[in-house]
């Protein structure tokens, strides 16, 4: 049976993605114009990423908590900039049960009302805080023009939301949990992100400061990968949410919010994946080893299929995760072609010639092809499919890593920041104007993705840093900043 071959990247990378999304069986158009279903492998995707991030929020002194998907529509009333942020995406109830509700509800867009509302019962005194919460759900907001994990009307994410006595104390939590992201994207997703500072014009609503995450997709455009936010008191003075400070005085507290959302399939698909499918990192990989048995009667099928179970309770013990393709029907090429394009890092392929030799061979995903593969002795399978996931992870950072440097570029007046930005990030000094910037949106339909915190670490050793002069009005530069077409 011939395989329906996916577009390649050059040909139409946003056709790739989608063809890529729906083959791999990760998520599903649902009957809902903009809504998505999430099937099983893309789901145990999530749950790996989920676990990684729990474990980090929970190491940090976080809880978890559940919020009502139901929030008053006057609460998002109360704080002028997230109301004007958030009203045109709103998916608002009126009727519930056959009656029309006295004040309609909204699906809720994001949980800082709903959150301060309670936080201003709860919250009486210092001795009440940091408040530490977080929550695992799926928000709604009706966007236009949606795309498979990347842009969807609901959607799956984390909601981190805290609370302090101090402003320095809240903007410490809002970098601690920047940090935490980073170190998630860098050694599980295997991401190269460049952690930076958003502008006044792209932060969030309500927010004093926001940080975001920017990574660069396999068609060179960035994608925002998860913000932080320092919400200074701005929704503490909305939602009254006071403490009795160590004097007896009332004090309005410092709050921040942060979240990464399903949107991290998309980078991971769009970062790692090549013309055959995708290509996961080990560490978030449902399947980080598949084996595929190969047999040409029920003699060999036997000795073989024997060897494989056998070796997949090893690979089990050795806290691989593991499945062995036992289909029927389909040839061992089929199959190869298949987990290929689900991206496993590691197949084994087990034949009665290796059964015989009490052997098998491993081949990488990130390498393809005669290069990618070894032959070990079975009992040396799982140590040595441990060794090759964790070269595999490292491996799959560093080319993205190059692949964002050697697509970044210092522009140093307009006309090369023009061209940069048709082919990859722009790196340029620019005055911190809003006018600066929106020009240069409206003129290159690149966008201001964030100031970098570490500049150094945009380019790698050598490259530009400081400031210079902005690159549209040439006047002296404030901040160097990343520019570029965005998902
Ligand atoms: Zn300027």
């Amino acid at each position: 049976m011939a395989e329906e071959k996916l577009p390649t990247r050059a040909q139409d990378f946003s056709e790739w993605y989608n063809q890529l999304v729906l083959k791999a069986q990760l998520a599903d158009y649902a009957p809902v114009r903009g809504c998505m279903i999430v099937r099983p492998y893309g789901w145990a995707l999530w749950e790996n990423i989920q676990q990684a991030l729990d474990g980090r929020f929970k190491a940090t002194g976080h809880q978890n908590v559940a919020f009502p998907l139901l929030i008053p529509k006057s609460f998002i009333e109360k704080e002028k900039h997230h109301v004007e942020g958030f009203s045109p995406e709103l998916a608002v109830v009126t009727v519930g049960g056959g009656e029309v509700l006295a004040e309609p509800l909204i699906l809720r867009p994001t949980s800082e009302t709903i959150i301060g509302h309670m936080w201003s019962k709860w919250i009486q005194s210092y001795r009440d805080l940091p408040v530490l919460m977080n929550q695992w759900n799926s928000v709604v907001r009706w966007e236009l023009r949606t795309k498979l994990f990347l842009r969807t009307l609901e959607f799956y994410w984390q909601e981190g939301h805290t609370a302090h006595a101090t402003k320095q104390e809240a903007e410490d939590e809002t970098r601690q949990m920047l940090d935490a992201y980073t170190d998630f994207a860098m050694n599980d997703a295997a991401i190269p992100v460049i952690p930076g500072k958003k502008s006044d014009a792209e932060k969030f609503a309500g927010a004093d400061t926001t940080y975001s995450l920017e990574a660069m997709m396999g068609d060179c455009k960035a994608l925002q990968f998860c913000t932080s936010h320092f919400l200074g008191q701005n929704f503490a003075q909305a939602f009254e949410v006071k403490y009795l400070d160590q004097k007896g005085q009332l004090q309005h507290c410092w709050t921040t919010s942060w979240g990464l959302s399903t949107r991290v399939i998309g980078a991971i698909i769009m970062v790692h994946g090549d013309d055959q499918g995708l290509v996961l990192p080990p560490k978030l990989a449902p399947y980080q080893v598949v084996i595929v048995p190969i047999f040409k009667n029920d003699e060999e099928k036997a000795s073989v299929l024997g060897a494989a179970k056998e070796l997949k309770t090893q690979l089990a013990k050795a806290q691989i995760r593991v499945t062995l393709d036992e289909r029927d029907g389909q040839s061992p090429g089929w199959k190869f072609n298949d987990w290929e394009m689900r991206g496993v890092p590691v197949r084994v392929e087990l034949g009665p010639k290796d059964v015989a030799k009490q052997a098998a061979v491993l081949a990488r995903r990130d390498r393809p092809g005669r290069e990618g593969k070894i032959s070990v002795s079975l009992i040396d399978v799982p140590a040595a499919a441990g060794k090759l996931l964790g070269d595999i992870q490292q491996s799959m950072f560093d080319k993205a890593l190059t692949f964002r440097r050697s697509n970044t570029h210092a522009a140093a007046d307009y006309e090369e920041f023009k061209k940069a930005v048709e082919t990859g990030f722009a790196f340029a000094g620019w005055c911190g104007g809003d006018d600066c910037e929106e020009k240069i949106k409206e003129e290159t339909r690149a966008t201001m993705r964030c100031i970098p915190l570490d500049q150094e670490a945009v380019l790698g050793p050598g490259g530009a840093v400081g400031s210079g002069n902005c690159v549209y009005c040439g006047q002296a530069a404030k901040e160097r900043a990343i520019f570029a077409r965005a998902y």
